[in-house]
């Protein structure tokens, strides 16, 4: 899944590293080049797994599925609403992320504190 477009269909194998990604904008995060324009681009079905070539020269409407399971993989793309959102969310879940620690720490003092009642009815 791809944060930019959330319902991307296909992967597409870039040509310059040879290497998949969801769409153009995770290629320019993970890799500190321009994605290589060709009109030669090779996808992967993410509904079939099944990777195809398409010539960008020669794209006509029928080019817009899979060939190999007719998915509609040109589609609208829906995009998060506001990269502002993405970023709370984040903050967000390192906070639970800190409270999750301080809610571990009670629970090993709680711990400690049944170890010493245990051990004085035992004594
Ligand atoms: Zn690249
Ligand atoms: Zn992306
Ligand atoms: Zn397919």
């Amino acid at each position: 899944m791809c944060k930019h477009i959330l319902n991307v269909q296909v992967a597409i194998r870039s040509p310059c590293c040879k290497k998949w990604f969801e769409c153009a904008e995770c290629h320019a995060e993970k890799e500190d080049h321009p994605l290589k324009q060709t009109m030669e681009m090779v996808f992967a079905c993410k509904k079939c797994k099944k990777c195809f070539r398409k010539d960008m020269n020669d794209y006509d409407e029928s080019d817009e599925y899979c060939p190999h399971c007719d998915n509609h993989y040109v589609i609208e793309a829906k995009t998060p609403q506001l990269a502002l959102q993405v970023e709370s969310e984040d903050v967000r879940k390192d906070a639970r992320m800190i409270k999750d620690e301080r809610v571990k720490a009670d629970q090993m003092k709680t711990i400690w504190n049944l170890g010493d009642d245990v051990a004085e009815k035992l004594g």
